[in-house]
C-alpha cells in the first residue's frame, strides 16, 4: 500500500494551516491525524539501524526524541509561528527550561524581566544561580533598566509579555535589538497573547515558547510545551538537549493538542471580545482601583500593546480596593467561574495571584511585579458573555 499524498500549499491562510498543515497520512489514508502509540521503531537490516544512527537515512529512532503524531503537531506549530522549527516538550515549564539550558553554561549571564510566571522565575532566580549562571531582573517595562542590565555581554534574554498576571507589556523590538547588541539570544515567552495575536520572531525574537497546556489546547485536557526557532538552533541546540534530557511529549498529548489548534482561532476570537467586554464594563466600578485589559485606552501601555498584539487576549485582571479580604469574598461569591489557577480555558477561571501562583515571592518582589493584595486574574473562557458579566458583577456586589 502507498502512503496517501497530502496536497499542501504555503499560500493557505492560517486557518486552512491549522486543520491541514503538518498532516502526514499512513498508508490507511486516515482523515484525522494518527496517534503514533510506540516508544520505539524498527529496521528491515542492521545497515539501516546503521544508517538512522549516523543520520544518512533520516527516520525515525526512538520516542524519547521523535513521534510521527508529536512531529505534525510540531510543523503544525511552526507553520502557525512562522517559524523554521518547532520542538515539543511534555509540559510549558519543560519548553522554557530546555529552550535556556541548551544555551547556557557557568560563566554565562542571563537577563530577564521580573514579571514572569512562577516557576519562570524559580528557574531564573534559583536554579540557575547555582549552576554558577549570572542572572539579573529588570522591569521588563522600563528600556533604562533593559539598557543598564544588557550593557554587559549576556547569553540569553528572557521575557514574557504580556505578563502574568499584571499583563504588563515588554517591548519586544526595543528589548530584542539591546538584547542582540549584548550578544544575547532573546527567548519570548507568548502564552498570554498566543501565536495569533502577537509574533514575536517579526519583533527580532530568537526563540518562541508556549506552554501549550494554555490556548493551545485551551480545554483542559493535557499539559504540553513548544519551542519554536531557526532550523539551526533547534535541531542542532535544542534537539540534543531534548535528546538526552527527555521532556519529551506523548503522543496522545500531541495529538490533543493538534486537534486544539484546528479550533484556536475560533475560541481565541469568541474569548478575547468577551474579555475585552468584560473589562470595559467594569471601568469606573466603584469596588475596583482598576480592571486591566492590555489593548483598553487607560491601559498604561496601551499604546505599546496596540503595536504589538492584534487584540489585548483572554485575561482581564482587577484590582480590588478591599485587598484580599475582598478579594477572597469575590472569588466565593462567584458561581460560574471557578478558582483555578490556570488559565486559557475554554471554562472561565479566577485566580488571586498573591496567595496562589506567586505566593512563594517576598512582599517586596510581589509590588515590584504589581501583585496586589487586591489583585486578581480573571482567565475568560466560552460561555456566553451575558452569564459571565453578570456573575462578576454579582460578587463584585458581595466583595
Ligand atoms: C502556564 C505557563 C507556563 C508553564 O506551563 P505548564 O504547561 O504549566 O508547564 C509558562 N509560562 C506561562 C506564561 C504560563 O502561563
Amino acid at each position: 500500500m502507498q502512503n496517501y499524498k497530502h496536497d499542501v500549499s504555503p499560500d493557505w491562510g492560517l486557518a486552512t494551516q491549522m486543520v491541514h498543515g503538518g498532516l502526514t497520512r499512513s498508508q490507511h489514508a486516515e482523515t484525522a491525524e494518527a496517534i503514533y502509540m510506540t516508544s520505539g521503531y524498527v529496521y528491515q537490516s542492521a545497515e539501516e539501524a546503521q544508517a538512522a544512527f549516523d543520520n544518512s537515512k533520516p527516520r525515525f529512532v526512538y520516542g524519547r526524541f521523535g513521534n510521527p503524531t508529536v512531529a505534525m503537531f510540531e510543523e503544525r506549530m511552526a507553520l502557525l509561528e512562522g517559524a523554521e522549527a518547532a520542538r515539543a516538550t511534555a509540559s510549558g515549564m519543560a519548553a522554557v527550561f530546555a529552550s535556556i539550558a541548551c544555551l547556557v553554561k557557568a560563566g554565562d549571564r542571563v537577563v530577564a524581566s521580573d514579571a514572569l510566571f512562577g516557576s519562570c522565575n524559580y528557574i531564573v532566580q534559583e536554579i540557575l544561580p547555582k549552576w554558577g549562571i549570572e542572572t539579573e531582573f529588570v522591569d521588563g517595562r522600563d528600556l533604562g533598566q533593559w539598557r543598564k542590565a544588557l550593557s554587559k555581554p549576556t547569553k540569553v534574554v528572557l521575557l514574557e509579555t504580556p505578563a502574568n498576571p499584571s499583563l504588563r507589556i515588554v517591548d519586544l523590538k526595543a528589548v530584542c535589538d539591546l538584547g542582540h547588541a549584548a550578544g544575547a539570544q532573546v527567548i519570548v515567552d507568548n502564552v498570554f497573547a498566543t501565536p495569533l495575536l502577537q509574533r514575536p520572531l517579526e519583533f527580532g525574537a530568537d526563540i518562541v515558547v508556549y506552554s501549550a497546556t494554555k490556548h493551545i489546547d485551551g480545554q483542559g485536557r493535557c499539559l504540553g510545551g513548544v519551542i519554536l526557532g531557526t532550523a539551526k538552533y533547534i535541531n542542532e541546540t535544542l534537539q540534543p538537549f531534548i535528546r538526552h534530557t527527555g521532556p519529551s511529549l506523548s503522543p496522545v498529548n500531541a495529538w490533543i493538542l493538534l486537534k486544539g489548534l484546528e479550533t484556536l482561532e475560533l475560541r481565541l476570537q469568541r474569548q478575547c471580545e468577551a474579555a475585552e467586554k468584560i473589562a470595559k464594563e467594569l471601568q469606573g466600578h466603584p469596588k475596583l482601583n482598576h480592571a486591566y485589559y492590555p489593548t483598553l485606552a487607560n491601559f498604561p501601555q496601551a499604546e505599546l500593546a496596540k503595536k504589538q498584539m492584534k487584540s489585548g487576549g483572554t485575561i482581564v485582571s482587577i484590582d480590588l480596593r478591599g485587598g484580599r479580604d475582598a478579594s477572597f469574598r469575590f472569588l466565593n461569591a462567584l458561581k460560574l467561574i471557578l478558582i483555578s489557577n490556570n488559565l486559557g480555558d475554554s471554562k472561565s477561571l479566577v485566580t488571586h495571584p498573591a496567595t496562589t501562583t506567586h505566593q512563594r515571592l517576598t512582599p517586596e518582589q510581589k509590588e515590584a511585579q504589581g501583585i496586589t493584595q487586591g489583585l486578581v486574574r480573571l482567565s475568560i473562557g466560552l460561555e456566553d458573555v451575558k452569564d459571565l458579566l453578570a456573575d462578576v458583577r454579582r460578587a463584585l456586589d458581595a466583595a
